[in-house]
């Protein structure tokens, strides 16, 4: 804790000095260390639904601050560490469960099926600096003769080896030859490009396979899941693991496909998909002309098998393949990221207040192009107003078609269910594990009878979140270490 008002530390204080605190501490335990958990007032009430017995009753009035603390749910980590980091977790959860199988209801079956791990970039929208490899050793960030000058008398070469931290990584070597109008407008139609890209594929897959796309639906069904993670330019790439199934049947959910199709093909009908994608951008009302906007010509598409090792750090051997594992933690660890690199805050809109807390000049220019296309870019642009702060991204950071995997909706309904069952077994003096929550879950005797109204959001006072916070980040620690312990003894 540092930086603490002396307020703030009077009120930790009284907070750890109060005879309630172990009570209030468990509280921030449950919602677990939420930055701005929200407050609730009121009652549940467990009934047997057979005999009409009341088994227990919660009383929010009951607790420290009469009140119950429940998770923001953000998934932003400059909103809510803690609550981001959950998020996290169940992404992780979801995209291994698509990839390898055998949890969250999803067989261990799919991991025999052909799977990749796909790569779709922005194009170039000008020279920007970069760390470059060779080998592993840091190189040269763009190697050309010192005094060539662009025409506006900018070196057009930097033969610097940036280091991570470096403040000009992802700044173009020349503001004005840099296309900021063709980012903000690829940015914006990136999702369109996407689903473009979806559709594109299931069409190069009827084609490799000779038959209508209504035939090879009825042998083989393409899922997606996938990321979207800002790079060091500002722009998005989507990270997207692609797998393909049979049609489901009523004793199976994910079957294996019916058409032979190996994860070596997809790779290479993923190429030839992502080539083929194009949108015309609507003309701006500003800056006139259409657009046509594609991927950028570095597609990476790696197969996806259990035979790959579980090492990260192997992206330079992409004939390699990628295990299962390697590949649902690293995209969820991008899920999360957001604009958070970037160190915008989530309303910012204002160039020029970037400006003021000394945010980079490049991405300062894309909000101001941002801005400037939003109020002069004509109707289908004036909705780019809102996302200022995610550089005009509107996309989600994390979709995926329906059928991927087992979905957050259906883990967070666990979990609940779960935190309603450490509830009541705390109050009858029972444990439980989560088997036997689902056992019971199949057959639900009880009925719990709830009203809740709102309180409010966040701690009650610095202090409070202050305490919130410290746990929160020993708890993530604490987590993460088992988390690895555990995944170490399955290796
Ligand atoms: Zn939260
Ligand atoms: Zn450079
Ligand atoms: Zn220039």
């Amino acid at each position: 804790m540092n930086a603490l008002s002396p307020a703030a530390e009077a009120e930790v204080g009284r907070r750890l000095l109060s005879p309630t605190f172990d009570r209030w501490a468990e509280q921030a335990a449950n919602c677990g260390h939420c930055a701005r958990p929200v407050r609730l007032r009121g009652q549940a009430t467990t009934v047997d639904r057979v005999t009409g017995e009341v088994l227990s009753t919660y009383d929010s009035a009951n607790e420290p601050d009469g009140v119950l603390y429940t998770r923001c749910g953000n998934r932003r980590a400059s909103v809510c560490p803690s609550c981001s980091h959950e998020y996290k977790g169940d992404m992780w959860h979801l995209l291994a469960a698509g990839a390898a199988g055998g949890m969250k209801g999803v067989p261990e079956s799919v991991a025999t099926h052909p799977l990749v791990f796909a790569t779709l970039t922005a194009p170039s929208f000008g020279a920007v600096h970069g760390l470059r490899r060779n080998g592993g050793r840091p190189s040269m960030c763009r190697p050309r003769s010192t005094s060539a000058v662009c025409e506006h008398g900018n070196p057009i070469g930097c033969r610097t080896k940036h280091a991570e931290g470096d403040r000009r990584l992802g700044q173009p070597l020349c503001a004005q030859c840099y296309d900021y109008t063709r980012h903000v407008v690829w940015q914006w139609w990136s999702p369109e490009l996407w689903r473009r890209f979806t559709i594109a594929l299931c069409r190069t897959l009827a084609a490799h396979l000779g038959l209508t796309q209504k035939d090879t639906h009825a042998l083989v069904r393409v899922s997606f899941a996938k990321v979207a993670e800002f790079q060091r330019r500002g722009v998005v790439h989507f990270h997207a693991l692609i797998r393909l199934d049979g049609p489901p049947t009523d004793t199976a959910e994910f079957p294996a496909p019916l058409a032979g199709v190996s994860a070596q093909q997809l790779c290479k009908l993923v190429h030839v998909a992502a080539a083929r994608v194009w949108f015309d951008a609507p003309a701006t009302e500003a800056r006139g002309e259409l657009r046509r906007l594609r991927f950028g010509t570095q597609v990476d598409a790696r197969a996806v098998t259990t035979a790959a090792t579980r090492e990260v750090g192997r992206a330079d051997h992409p004939d390699d393949g990628l295990h299962p594992e390697t590949v649902a933690a690293y995209i969820a660890k991008y899920a999360t990221k957001a604009c958070d690199d970037f160190g915008l805050p989530p309303g910012l809109r204002n160039a020029e207040a970037a400006r003021r807390m000394g945010i980079v000049e490049h991405v300062c220019r894309l909000l101001a192009e941002v801005q400037y296309l939003a109020q002069s870019g004509g109707p289908k642009y004036l909705p780019l107003a809102k996302w200022g702060a995610m550089l005009g991204f509107r996309g989600h950071f994390s979709t995926k078609s329906r059928r991927y995997s087992t979905t957050l909706g259906r883990l967070r309904s666990a979990r609940k269910r779960w935190s309603v069952q450490q509830l009541r077994d705390r109050l009858t003096g029972r444990t439980n594990s989560m088997a036997d929550v689902d056992a019971r879950d199949a057959e639900e005797t009880t009925l719990v009878v709830s009203s809740w109204s709102l309180d409010g959001i966040g701690w009650l006072n610095a202090g409070d979140a202050a305490l919130a916070a410290t746990a929160a980040a020993q708890a993530r620690e604490w987590s993460d270490d088992r988390a690895r312990a555990r995944r170490a003894t399955q290796l």
